[in-house]
């Protein structure tokens, strides 16, 4: 087994921040250098990785080992006396592709159960999209079969995504090695726990999803609006401050770079210099900030500063 991505740089790991009267609650699996950006990017180059700020920042790429630090992480939303939790993380014990993923024990239940929420408060589970970082702690093992992990819980699957999945198209060595759709997507329709949702879902007056196609078919935003204020939760529609710089750079995940790309490019444009609170999927602590046009074809991604997040631990 390969060793354990490293928490880095003693950051806090469970913290929040607030919405108008929602509260999202943000607990990390692990956090760490993890690819390189010749790995994730096919579009950048050494010229233009070494103009870019992102490579300055030590939170943000490792110099030494060369990987971007990417945060695996999900987000519990609480509004009107709903729990909703976003993105499941990687989990642990399962047969996975990555080495780092690999029958890997990163805890993050402890973690879950160490921020004050139990399994069984959790209403609604909902992956931004089925990449195999976003669904692992949907289930667990136990008696010789993977469970649902929030006995009391709805999942909700966007159809476009779950066709897609569970297609013959899907079925790339690569992303389904170790098959993580049949241990964390499947078991969860087997014990009747699944629905079947719109791309534009709406949870309730203040949580609904948008469509932000590309990354994957089905790629949804969770977007939070209370009091004036507003949030959305973008997934993997950007994975480092590198896209935010180069709107136009999709990764090699991308299902579809082209529509990826237009996503991404329209999403900044209409949130810009706004008041919106963006949180990314992958960004390490403190995860959430805001866009601003940078004068040239790029943005700039400021986070939120520390005194705005609560750190639990
Ligand atoms: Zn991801």
């Amino acid at each position: 087994m390969q060793r354990l991505l490293a928490c880095h740089q003693h950051q806090p790991l469970a913290y929040q921040l607030q919405i108008g009267t929602v509260k999202i609650t943000i607990i990390a699996e692990s956090v760490g250098p993890l690819l390189r950006w010749q790995e994730l990017y096919p579009d950048a180059t050494e010229q233009s990785m070494a103009s870019s700020n992102t490579s300055a920042h030590r939170n943000l790429y490792d110099a030494h080992s060369g990987r971007l630090v990417i945060a695996i992480q999900a987000f519990l939303i609480e509004s009107d006396g709903i729990r909703l939790l976003v993105d499941t993380c990687v989990g642990d014990c399962k047969q996975r592709a990555r080495p780092e993923f690999n029958h890997a024990g990163f805890g993050w239940l402890d973690r879950l159960h160490a921020a004050g929420v139990s399994v069984h408060d959790v209403d609604f589970v909902l992956a931004t999209h089925l990449h195999v970082d976003h669904v692992g702690c949907n289930t667990y093992f136990e008696d010789g079969r993977w469970r649902p992990t929030f006995p009391g819980a709805r999942y909700l699957f966007v159809k476009e995504e779950l066709d897609f999945w569970t297609s013959d198209s899907a079925k790339s060595p690569l992303e389904r090695t170790g098959d993580y759709i049949g241990d964390s997507i499947f078991p969860i329709f087997e014990a009747g726990q699944a629905d079947i949702i719109e791309h534009g879902h709406v949870i309730n007056s203040s949580i609904r999803l948008i469509p932000l196609p590309g990354h994957t078919p089905g790629h949804v935003g969770v977007c939070i609006e209370s009091e004036g204020r507003r949030a959305v939760i973008s997934g993997d529609l950007f994975h480092t401050l590198l896209q935010c710089e180069n709107p136009d750079w999709s990764t090699r995940f991308c299902v579809d770079p082209q529509q990826s790309r237009q996503s991404r490019r329209a999403f900044f444009e209409e949130h810009a210099d706004t008041e919106t609170t963006i949180i990314p999927a992958h960004f390490p602590y403190p995860c959430a900030g805001s866009i601003h046009r940078n004068g040239g074809s790029g943005y700039e991604f400021r986070f939120l500063s520390p005194e705005k997040v609560s750190n639990i631990f």
